[in-house]
């Protein structure tokens, strides 16, 4: 059994959290009547850099459940998707491979996808606890949807991230690991292994 630094209480209020920011999408894309059905792009090779220690342990979470042999194919990917991104940076273009989680365009992983797997796509918009205000316009196919709405509908993941980064906090500090500043794509957790102590 993979260890995991994520106490199930935590785990599972991120997981309750995590609905209801797929809950607070779904609500806007109905109001939009947007779905990614039969989209030709698949977003999950847009490259995204992740930020907490939380979502890091529970995507282990996730992963720590594969029957080993998936793993290993999941690692695989994870370490090919690492070198192509390394490959492509150094081109100076921007990465843009396939998630090694995805498999056959579906997550998976799905229960435990990350935060921006969850809210891309949509329109959306935060305060930053500074008080700037940042909008989101959604993906290129939203973007075509609403071009030329006269108000359109939007998440405000204010107090989602609100929440998620109490959460954080709350792991940081029964952890005893101090402030540590993540920046990591998902290959990246996955190579990297579950977060220690
Ligand atoms: S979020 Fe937008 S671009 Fe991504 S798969 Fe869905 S419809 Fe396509
Ligand atoms: S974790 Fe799942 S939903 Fe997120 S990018 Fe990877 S395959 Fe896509």
């Amino acid at each position: 059994m993979i260890e995991n630094i994520i106490p199930p209480e935590l785990a599972a209020r991120l997981a309750d959290l995590y609905d209801r920011m797929a809950g607070a999408y779904d609500l806007v894309a109905a109001e939009l009547a947007f779905s990614c059905e039969s989209c030709d792009d698949n977003c999950c090779d847009s490259f995204f850099l992740h930020h907490t220690l939380i979502e890091w342990a529970y995507l282990w979470q996730g992963l720590g459940e594969l029957p080993e042999e998936d793993l290993r194919r999941v690692r695989a990917r994870a370490e090919r998707y690492l070198a192509e991104a390394a490959a492509a940076m150094a081109r100076g273009e921007h990465p843009r491979s396939m998630c090694p989680l995805n498999e056959e365009g579906l997550c998976a992983l799905y229960r435990h996808r990350l935060m921006i797997c969850r809210m891309h796509g949509v329109p959306a918009r935060i305060t930053r606890p500074d008080g700037k205000a940042m909008q989101f316009p959604g993906c290129f196919r939203c973007q075509e949807l609403t071009a030329g709405m006269a108000r359109t509908p939007e998440v405000d993941r204010t107090g989602l991230y609100r929440e998620l980064a109490g959460l954080e906090q709350e792991l940081v500090a029964a952890t005893g690991r101090g402030r540590t500043r993540i920046k990591m794509s998902i290959a990246e957790m996955i190579v990297a292994g579950p977060p220690r102590r």
